[in-house]
């Protein structure tokens, strides 16, 4: 049986990477990265950026926009490459400099393209050098952008294309002035790339004097008909990305699901997430567009069958599928589109049965969630990922509940031989409370007993949380920085040393007084990992680790310098 929901879906999700004109050095790197079709932004946004034509994009952090913007630039790149800097890339923070550059490397691999992030904070004299070598894209903060204008160090008279990335974000950071004036400096004939957001008229008045006719892309623009979406139990769970295979089982088991399907947002994560889950004991089944048929239907009649519980899945792999047992719909990303959400939430909640939606959400993405919330007029409520106590509160009920069962219904008196001599010697409640321990204790999977570190949601800026903005607009961006009472630090090797964050919450617990539940949000990106702990610890920690090794390595233990964000100059 197929709903006019799965039909549809499976219409719109024709456009594959393949039908896109992009080069095959391109579609093998998207293949390699387990990417199974652009999203709606890529969608739109690729084929009038390969033509050459300024756009304007609105979007928000994880809809693949920079994917959006860095695919075109690199097509282009490719067949018309000079002696300079090809693209220039305008990001409000370090941290998206260093982001954005590195998904230029992950696309660009086969076409040998450089990307080089800078930023404020890092010394000079390095960056001049590394412009020196030769780059293709620069991704830079305005101040350090301008900096290195000024000091005759960074050219631009080679740039064909300009994109100012999260524009709002930068106008807010004061940097307004900042890229009025590098964007003087590149040629007039150039590509002009603007993603933001938000288009406040500020944003519109920048994009009238430096953009030409440029084509303009929102995001979901066609509002959710009322009533195209099922009636469902909606909840959003703010995690850090650490933190999210944990906080998945946690969930499960509290919400203890008959039948349950995972969106996630490539090949890689859908395997890896199986993995994991399968080795803390759920049922797992992995199901992605690199399967054979054969290979999907086993994996269905599994499901379909009662001995598997949970299809961690790919929107392609998905689509089409009808699973009427089908209770839970769990999002491991905030979706790439409104309409995904209301596809992928449409399987549960059918004919009048209660269905869950659930969506884990880093902190920067809390602003695509509202974004789903305006567009399908429903609240998606943000919980809290339940606790330690409440997983054992939960347990203690499940064993009340079979007690009360077994009570009501079964033949008892044959455990008399055991509980008769057993209270003679003890109080009868006394032995009732031992043999709930028992039946307790064997109701479960063992409940890890780490908690899952509490991260605030990044605020939306249209102010629609509630806060307030008047801060001067000089702020280092939120959300970013650490939570609350938290210091982070940098840690001088990441992902290509092998490090993962089991071994540096290892290393932090064995060698501080810092237990595990005491650690932040902990990021690895390639060459170096940051992890937040309580600001009281910072100094003990730093000075423990320094004394040691982490996986055979030594490397640099800082106080992230954070404060340089603020302003790259
Ligand atoms: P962005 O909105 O650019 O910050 O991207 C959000 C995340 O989605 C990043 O982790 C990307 O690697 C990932 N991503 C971007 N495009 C795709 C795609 N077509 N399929 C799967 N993942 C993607």
């Amino acid at each position: 049986m197929m709903t006019p929901n799965e039909s549809e879906g499976t219409a719109e999700g024709m456009t594959a990477f393949a039908d896109l004109p992009l080069r095959p050095e391109l579609l093998n790197a998207l293949s390699g990265l387990g990417y199974e079709e652009p999203t709606p932004i890529q969608r739109e946004a690729i084929p009038p950026l390969i033509e050459g034509g300024d756009l304007v994009g609105q979007a928000a952090t994880g809809t693949g926009k920079t994917a959006a913007f860095a695919l075109p630039i690199l097509q282009r790149m490719a067949e018309d490459r000079g002696a300079g800097p090809f693209a220039l890339v305008l990001v409000p923070t370090r941290e998206l400099a260093v982001q954005v550059s590195q998904a230029f490397h992950r696309y660009g691999r086969e076409l040998g393209a450089r990307a080089l992030p800078i930023y404020g904070g890092q010394p000079i004299g390095w960056q001049i050098k590394s412009i020196e070598r030769g780059v293709d894209v620069v991704v830079a903060t305005p101040g350090r952008a301008l900096d290195h204008i000024r000091r005759g160090t960074l050219r631009l008279d080679t740039v064909r294309v300009v994109v100012l990335d999260e524009a709002d974000e930068m106008l807010d950071m004061g940097f307004a002035e900042d890229i009025e004036a590098i964007l003087q400096e590149t040629p007039e004939e150039r590509q002009t790339v603007l993603f933001s957001a938000t288009l406040p008229p500020r944003i519109e008045g920048l994009t009238g004097r430096y953009l030409r006719e440029p084509v303009r892309i929102q995001m979901g623009r066609e509002a959710a008909a009322p009533g195209e979406t099922p009636k469902v139990r909606q909840e959003a769970y703010i995690v850090g990305r650490a933190h999210k295979p944990a906080a998945l089982g946690r969930l499960l088991d509290v919400e203890a699901p008959t039948a349950a399907i995972v969106f996630c947002r490539t090949r890689e994560e859908v395997d890896t997430l199986t993995e994991n889950l399968n080795g803390s004991g759920y049922r797992a089944e992995a199901l992605h567009g690199g399967m054979s048929q054969e290979h999907r239907d086993r994996v269905m009649g599994r499901l379909r069958g009662g001995t598997a519980e949970l299809l961690i899945a790919t929107d392609v792999a998905a689509r089409g599928l009808d699973i009427e047992q089908l209770t839970h719909v769990v999002n491991y990303n905030v979706p790439s589109a409104p309409e995904t959400y209301v596809h992928r939430i449409g399987r549960v909640g059918r004919a009048g049965r209660e269905g869950v939606a659930i969506t884990l959400a880093e902190p920067r993405e809390h602003r695509m969630l509202k974004a789903i919330e305006r567009q399908t007029k429903q609240r998606i409520a943000v919980r809290k990922v339940p606790t330690v106590a409440d997983l054992r509160a939960r347990r203690l009920e499940l064993t009340r509940a079979a007690l009360q069962e077994s009570l009501m219904e079964d033949d008892l008196q044959q455990f008399l031989a055991v509980v008769e001599p057993l209270a003679e010697e003890f109080d009868v409640m006394e032995v009732a409370l031992a043999a709930v321990k028992l039946a307790y204790d064997s109701s479960g999977a063992t409940v890890d007993e780490e908690e899952i570190p509490e991260v605030a949601p990044q605020p939306s800026r249209d102010g629609r949380d509630g806060r307030d903005r008047r801060d001067g607009g000089r702020r280092e961006r939120r959300g970013r920085g650490p939570a609350e009472g938290m210091t982070r630090l940098f840690v001088g090797a990441g992902r290509s040393a092998g490090i993962r964050p089991q071994d540096l919450v290892g290393a932090i617990a064995g060698e501080s007084r810092l237990s595990g539940r005491d650690i932040g949000t902990i990021e690895i990106a390639d060459r170096f990992s940051l992890v937040e702990i309580p600001d009281g610890a910072a100094e003990d920690v730093i000075k423990a680790l320094r004394k040691t090794t982490i996986k055979g390595r030594k490397p640099t233990v800082r106080r992230e310098r954070d404060a340089t964000n603020r302003r790259s100059r």
